[in-house]
């Protein structure tokens, strides 16, 4: 992927530098009151608040990778303002920007707590897509997917989500899924991540019409991020069996066919993965 871009300035930093993380004082609090605690026991309280430091103290090296990351991210995220705005418009309605936050450890949302467990998501109700940049390191450490294309995928795939939240999708969905039962719902946010996926496709499609940004390979990148983010794949790591009614997101065959469906027509119209006989 070609790194020259505009860096939006939608993105807010929240990580805390390595020294304690940001919002969260609490950590550091704690060790605080543990070490008062050692000392008023007799013991030496330095030991701890040196234990309490030593995991959140980020080196140099991870510090400028993650610097890397996070113009990445206000690029791509420029990139995803500048497709969307001209997608809308040309069908007469006006977009309107998500806000993005990168955090580390836990952030709050307007949706609940967000810890790095939870893996990058958008959240409707402030529309802002929320991400701890661990996440890349992980999907090339443990899904082995490699590469600064799938970075892009995933911020696609969140501002997606808030495409379908302006559309009015979401909603309608997850009115019908409060209304179903649980295999019922799983099928239906099934087909809500794979619009998101479509989205993602139809998002590079245009972006590279626009601004070239594609090397060779990015989309075999792409797919490859899609497969392993897949249900079946993450259950059978997981659990050694499948369960196709728990799925969410869809398996990796459907995500990386509708990602390249939306890459190959850069139409949105063509993104009904809810098909004709479903009752949404
Ligand atoms: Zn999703």
């Amino acid at each position: 992927m070609r790194w020259n871009g505009r860096e939006s300035s939608n993105v807010d930093d929240a990580r805390g530098g390595g020294f304690g993380g940001g919002k969260l004082v609490g950590g550091g609090l704690g060790a605080l009151v543990i070490g008062l605690i050692v000392y008023l026991l007799g013991g030496d309280p330095s030991q701890v608040l040196q234990q309490a430091d030593v995991p959140q103290q980020k080196t140099t090296q991870q510090t400028q990778a993650e610097d890397v990351l996070l113009s990445h991210t206000k690029q791509v995220l420029a990139y995803t303002e500048d497709v969307w705005d001209s997608i809308f418009t040309a069908r007469g309605m006006t977009y309107s920007k998500p806000g993005l936050e990168v955090f580390d450890y836990a952030t709050e949302s307007a949706c609940g707590q967000a810890g790095s467990a939870s893996g990058p998501f958008y959240c409707p109700l402030d529309r802002k897509v929320y991400m701890d940049l661990c996440f890349f390191k992980e999907m090339d450490e443990r899904f082995h997917v490699p590469g600064d294309f799938p970075l892009a995928y995933v911020i696609a795939h969140e501002v997606g989500h808030h495409v379908q939240n302006l559309l009015g999708t979401s909603e309608k969905v997850h009115d019908y899924m409060q209304h179903s039962g649980k295999a019922e719902a799983n099928k239906a946010s099934v087909k809500l991540e794979l619009q998101a996926d479509f989205y993602a496709g139809v998002w590079a499609y245009h972006a590279n019409r626009m601004y070239h940004i594609l090397d060779p390979g990015d989309i075999e990148e792409a797919l490859n991020a899609a497969a392993a983010v897949g249900d079946d794949r993450l259950q059978k790591e997981s659990k050694g069996y499948l369960v196709p009614d728990a799925f969410t997101h869809g398996t990796s065959a459907q995500r990386m066919y509708w990602f390249k469906k939306g890459f190959e027509t850069g139409d949105i119209t063509q993104g009904n993965t809810f098909g004709k006989d479903e009752d949404l």
